[in-house]
Parts: C-alpha cells; sequence; structure tokens
C-alpha cells in the first residue's frame, strides 16, 4: 500500500473521535457494513473519524491452533484446509459488506495476497518445526490485517473515502517483546493528521504495532482496545470510544450474574481497576494512556448505537452503592511459600521474584503475612505456567532452610470488588466477607490495592458463581 505522509499536519481545527470495533462487531459481511455506516454518520456529525479494528470474531482463536497444529502435526493438508475456510470466510465478508463491483475487486485482490503470505508462513512453521514468539505475532496479525481492508472498503462503498493501514503504519511504534509489546513512540498524529486533512477515514488495524525496523508485534489477546487507546493518545483526541457487544460496563460478568445493569459513568481509576481484575470488556492497558492526556472514554454497543453506554472520565463520581461492579479472574493460580527462616532474613522476598521473574511469571496480587511466615502470590495463567513456577522457585530454594514449603493450587479464581465509594467507607471490607461467608466460600487469600477503589479476593473455582451471585444481590440489587 502506498500511504503519501505530508507533514504539514495541524491537529487544531479537528474534533477527532477514534472508534474501535471488536471481533463479534465485525463478525461478519452485514455486521462490518454497519460499523461503516455507524463511522460515516459520526463523520457527518462534523467529527474527524479514525478507525479501529478487531480481527472478525474467531479469526484470532484460528490462527492460535493453526499455528499449533503446524508446529506439532506438521501436516499440510491441515494447513491447506485452514486456508480454504479463512478465504471463504472473508470473501462471504467481502460479498455482503461491499455492492460496488470495483471496489470488491480490490479489497478481494489484497485479501488473497495476505491469504498467500499466510500460507506460506505456516507451511514454514510446519517444514522448521519451528514457531518463535516473532513468527506468532505475525501470524496472528492476519485478523486484524485481513478485516481492516474489508471495512475499509466498505466505508469506500458508502461514499466516504477511506485506506486502512497497519498499526505500524499508522505509528505505533513499539519494542520487540513479542506477544506484549510496549510501545516506544507514537507517530500517529504525522501520519494519520494528512489523512484526515483529505477528509479520509483511516481504518486502522488493532491488535498489532511495529518494531522500529518495521517487524509486526502484537500487544496480547485482546489488545485492539489499546490500539484504540494510543492512537486517541497519539492523536490528542477529543474521544476514544469501544463499540462492543454489551451495552457499556456492567456491573458483573453477563456470562455469569443474571441481573447486571449498565454502570452509566466511572472514574479512570474505577475503569482501570476493573479491567485488570478481569472485566474481558477493556483490555487492562486501555485507560493508562488515555488517562495520561484526559481522553474521555467511551464504552458503546455496537447493536444498540442509541444507548449512551459507559462513559469513563476523570470525575470519581460516587454512586448511591458503595460497590458499583464485581470482577473475576479465572485463569489464575496460588503459590503459598512458608518458612520460619523468612523472619527478618533479608532479601528473600527478592530470591522469589527473580525467580518468578526466570519463569515469566505474570504477578496478579501477593500478600505477606503479618508473621512473615508465609507468602501467597496469585498468577495468571495455565498448568505450563504453574509448572515452571514451581520448578524455578523450588531451584531457588533447595539447599536452603529459610523456606519449609512451597504449594500450589490451580483451582481457583480472584473476584475483586471495585467502587471510588469504597476509599474510607468504614465497615465496607467487613460486610463484603460476610456476605463471602453467607455464600459458603472460603477466602483463601485477600489484598487490596493502594488507590483504595478494590479489595480483591481469591476463592475456589468451584464457589465462584454463588459467591458472585450473592455478592451482586447484597450490593447492587440491593
Ligand atoms: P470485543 O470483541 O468487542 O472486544 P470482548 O468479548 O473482548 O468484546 O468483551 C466484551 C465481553 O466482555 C462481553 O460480551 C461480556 O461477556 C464480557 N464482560 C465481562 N465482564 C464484563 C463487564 N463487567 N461488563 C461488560 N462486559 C463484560
Ligand atoms: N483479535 C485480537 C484477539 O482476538 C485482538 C482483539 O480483538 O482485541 O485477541
Ligand atoms: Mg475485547
Amino acid at each position: 500500500m502506498d500511504v503519501k505522509f505530508i507533514y504539514n499536519f495541524n491537529l487544531g481545527d479537528f474534533v477527532v473521535t477514534v472508534m474501535k470495533f471488536g471481533g463479534t462487531s465485525v463478525g461478519d459481511g452485514k455486521r462490518i457494513r454497519n460499523v461503516a455506516k455507524i463511522a460515516i454518520n459520526k463523520k457527518k456529525e462534523d467529527k474527524d473519524v479514525v478507525v479501529v479494528t478487531s480481527a472478525m470474531t474467531q479469526i484470532t482463536n484460528s490462527l492460535v491452533e493453526i499455528s499449533k497444529q503446524a508446529l506439532d502435526v506438521r501436516d499440510i493438508a491441515k494447513i491447506n484446509n485452514f486456508m480454504e475456510e479463512i478465504k471463504e470466510k472473508h470473501e462471504n465478508a467481502i460479498v455482503d459488506a461491499i455492492k460496488d463491483d470495483k471496489i470488491r475487486d480490490d479489497v478481494r485482490k489484497i485479501i488473497q495476497s495476505s491469504i498467500d503470505e499466510l500460507e506460506k508462513v505456516l507451511i514454514g512453521v510446519a517444514y522448521l518445526g519451528e514457531l518463535t514468539p516473532k513468527s506468532k505475532d505475525y501470524i496472528l496479525s492476519f485478523g486484524e490485517r485481513l478485516s481492516a481492508p474489508i471495512l475499509s472498503g466498505a466505508i469506500r462503498d458508502l461514499g466516504n473515502d477511506s485506506l486502512f493501514l497497519t498499526g505500524g503504519e499508522a505509528g505505533i511504534i513499539t519494542d520487540d517483546n513479542y506477544g506484549c509489546a510496549r510501545p516506544l513512540k507514537l507517530e500517529v498524529k504525522q501520519r494519520i493528521t494528512p489523512l484526515l486533512n483529505e477528509n479520509i477515514i483511516p481504518v486502522i488495524t488493532g491488535f498489532i504495532g511495529g518494531t522500529e525496523k518495521g517487524e509486526i508485534t502484537t500487544f496480547g489477546r485482546g489488545g485492539s482496545d489499546y490500539s484504540a487507546a494510543l492512537v486517541g493518545a497519539g492523536l490528542e483526541a477529543d474521544m476514544v470510544e469501544i463499540w462492543t457487544d454489551v451495552s457499556g460496563i456492567l456491573t458483573s460478568d453477563p456470562r455469569i450474574v443474571e441481573n447486571v445493569r449498565r454502570i452509566p459513568k466511572m472514574s479512570y481509576i474505577e475503569a482501570m481497576e476493573l479491567a485488570y481484575f478481569g472485566a474481558k470488556v477493556l483490555h487492562p492497558r486501555t485507560v493508562e494512556p488515555l488517562m495520561e492526556k484526559n481522553i474521555p472514554l467511551r464504552i458503546k454497543n455496537t447493536f444498540e448505537p442509541e444507548n449512551e453506554g459507559t462513559l469513563i472520565t476523570n470525575d470519581q463520581e460516587l454512586s448511591d452503592n458503595v460497590i458499583k461492579a464485581i470482577s473475576t479472574i479465572k485463569d489464575v493460580f496460588l503459590i503459598n511459600i512458608f518458612g520460619a527462616g523468612m523472619v527478618g532474613v533479608s532479601g528473600t522476598a527478592a530470591r522469589i521474584f527473580s525467580a518468578l521473574g526466570r519463569a515469566n511469571a505474570n504477578v496478579i496480587l501477593i500478600t505477606q503475612g503479618s508473621s512473615e511466615t508465609n507468602i501467597s502470590i496469585v498468577i495468571y495463567g495455565d498448568g505450563i505456567e504453574a509448572e515452571n513456577c514451581m520448578k524455578e522457585l523450588k531451584n531457588e530454594f533447595k539447599n536452603s532452610h529459610l523456606i519449609k514449603d512451597i504449594s500450589l493450587d490451580g483451582d481457583v479464581c480472584v473476584v475483586s470488588a471495585v467502587g471510588a465509594g469504597m476509599k474510607g467507607s468504614r465497615g465496607i471490607a467487613g460486610e463484603l466477607f460476610k456476605a463471602v461467608a453467607e455464600s459458603g466460600a472460603n477466602i483463601k487469600m485477600i489484598a487490596q490495592g493502594s488507590s483504595e477503589v478494590n479489595i480483591s479476593f481469591v476463592i475456589g473455582e468451584d464457589e465462584l458463581e454463588k459467591c458472585l451471585k450473592t455478592l451482586h444481590k447484597t450490593f447492587i440489587e440491593k
């Protein structure tokens, strides 16, 4: 693709909205056309619009699956079948999203060339028997690299000029930490402003950044929200909107609790804590770049555009409920480390964390008992990650008398109650734990973040559903 960069940018007169659409929002051709209309309608309100899109629903999952199979099974026929399926899905989307034959053909060419490229990479993985983090990111990036040209084509088909760009082309420059890249600098303003000047609606692939050398990186699963925040921060946009399949941030996970409600307003800190502690609707890194620049964030429902959704700003507006929402993370394990030898011995915690660092552990919660004889740590991940952590910890302390026992509990989950009203609200922890006990759950660990807008605790996974429902009834439906 040929993008001309003209460096006479001036954003002074623009009112820019960044609109990010998730996987279900662009789940098929009709939905893609609907999303194109939503973007154009926003532009008609005299706003400049920059679109960030996810891959079509399930495509990233299927890319994860096929890259594993290419590595493990090395069955070329499987790769060929997969290529046929992915081609058919995107061809159907082109036909339903775009009416004009010429635009259809233009988009088809782009899609075909990406599909050929993907096939070569997968066959390469199968022959080499090697899947590096770099090649995995490259493979996963195809989801968004296939959806973005179709959405951009649909916008053109509906009468507004549009251009699609990868995250790297849009100026999101990252380090080479594949799978969880960090932005190094944002050249978004330089790259996008000339397009806005020409009334073009840019469609940027979510989830993807690019290194200085032009290598593709990703921000981790669900990372398109974060891409939208980076584009918004880079452009100093007036608003970032995350368009998804629910009507905003809800009081709990609607897949577990029935009577959830929409939360009309939240502060950045509350949204950040909720996202960090498992509310899938928002990628945990999304809020930070926006909070830094005080850019408001709105969560909207693609299938109910008139609903106001949730507005997230700097305002610490208190609601009637002290606890505004309850979230949960299921893919975690708990490690307990015991030993009287830890009392007064400096450096033990440092050794624990360097061992966990070697295992690449993503630590979520830590507590140390007041007697200093035990440390509990909750880590994100599954059986393989748990095994790695245990191996490193046992190695670190194998000939030491400091640690008596290291135990692992994999069947646990974290529950977090979030609300700015909890700050300084006396007795709330007591009421919360009373309700947890009433639900029959047994608390294995408790932690309160320093922001004081969140109390988190760990219970058994089989106790989760009842506990969440009880807490929701007691504190939100009351
Ligand atoms: P997208 O594909 O649009 O990025 P996601 O599936 O990543 O959408 O996130 C939206 C989903 O998050 C919802 O369908 C809902 O099931 C789930 N979810 C979990 N907790 C919450 C919550 N507190 N509020 C809203 N949605 C939530
Ligand atoms: N497509 C990516 C994923 O499924 C990123 C995203 O949708 O946010 O994880
Ligand atoms: Mg998401």
